[in-house]
């Protein structure tokens, strides 16, 4: 059996197409144009690319978008400062601090000085907290474009045996209280793993859902998987630089062995890397609707 490829570029496309009605549609019932602020601190190359991708994103969506380039030297009080003056600002529902800070800045302290009605990452405590009870105002980005993937891809979610390799708070926690919540696209059964779990493969065998967030190139082979799985990769690895000097990426699931054991799986690149930037988007309209007491 040669498995399904579960395309996050194809997914990411179809909500964009209708994150852009919902758009159009509040600016003409509504007279609302959802907005998003960018922060970056400093000249990191990766992160600039994530946070040009943002803006390019926002921008072909109709949604308001504001960078805020800061040089390296910002101190911490001015770059709080900036959080606090975008939480007033009624053009601006969303702010994303892009990760990480320069060493002198608390991150810490900087994400927990944005509004978490503004909170379009998911990260702060108290939309950490609203997801664990099950009343999330915003899920985080990542493991909510991976919930979408199996949604999407008709992979029955409610009482499969769905397990996570790795529990950052990212990532790992995140998708198995997701999937754990008592709803439509979760209501599944999850085991988390991690580097201290005894006989991962155990456990990652039982797996009708296995979902893996590790970091770690090719850490699962194919005899870790069982036969018929859907199986989600979530890791970026650079191995390597082609000729032209592009980066080599691959995941944390050997691919090609598992492709012809899964059900459905997704590649990298062009799984859940194009949907982590969709779900902000999302976020993004869904904080607008908030503030304005639509959603
Ligand atoms: P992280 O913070 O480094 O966490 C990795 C987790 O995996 C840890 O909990 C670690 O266990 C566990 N782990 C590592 N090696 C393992 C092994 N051999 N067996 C079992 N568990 C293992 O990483 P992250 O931020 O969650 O990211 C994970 C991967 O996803 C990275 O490759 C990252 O680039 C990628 N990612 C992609 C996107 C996207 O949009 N596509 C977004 C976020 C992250 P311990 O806790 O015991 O150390």
């Amino acid at each position: 059996m040669t498995a399904q490829i579960i395309s996050g570029t194809e997914i990411a496309k179809q909500i964009r197409e209708e994150l852009k009605e919902e758009i159009a549609e509040l600016k003409e019932k509504h007279n609302l144009t959802p907005g998003l602020a960018t922060v970056l601190v400093g000249e990191d190359p990766a992160s600039q690319v994530y946070v040009g991708q943002k803006e390019k994103t926002s921008q072909a969506l109709d949604i308001y978008s504001e960078r805020h380039d800061l040089p390296a030297d910002t101190s911490e009080e001015e770059l709080l400062a900036l959080v606090d003056k975008l939480n007033k600002d009624p053009k601006i529902h969303g702010i994303l601090v892009q990760l990480p800070l320069p060493k002198h800045i608390d991150t810490t302290k900087a994400l927990y000085a944005i509004d978490p009605k503004k909170d379009v990452d998911g990260f702060h405590p108290v939309n950490v907290g609203k997801l664990m009870i099950g009343e999330p105002d915003y899920l985080p980005c990542t493991p909510h474009g991976i919930q979408q993937l199996l949604i999407r891809s008709g992979t029955k979610i409610e009482g499969a045996e769905v397990v996570v390799v790795g529990r950052s708070n990212i990532v790992g926690k995140p998708i198995a209280n997701i999937l754990l919540q008592k709803k439509d696209g979760a209501n599944a059964t999850v085991t988390i793993c991690h580097t201290r779990t005894k006989d991962m493969a155990f456990h990652t065998r039982r797996a009708d859902i296995l979902i893996v967030a590790a970091g770690k190139p090719k850490a699962i082979t194919a005899d870790m998987v069982k036969e018929g799985a859907v199986v989600i990769d979530v890791g970026v690895n650079r191995i390597g630089k082609t000729a032209e000097g592009k980066a080599i990426l691959c995941g944390d699931v050997d691919f090609e062995a598992v492709k012809e054991k899964a059900k459905a799986i997704t590649p990298v690149p062009g799984g859940v890397g194009p949907m982590t930037i969709t779900m902000l988007m999302l976020n993004t309209v869904r904080a607008a609707k908030l503030a304005a007491g639509i959603a």
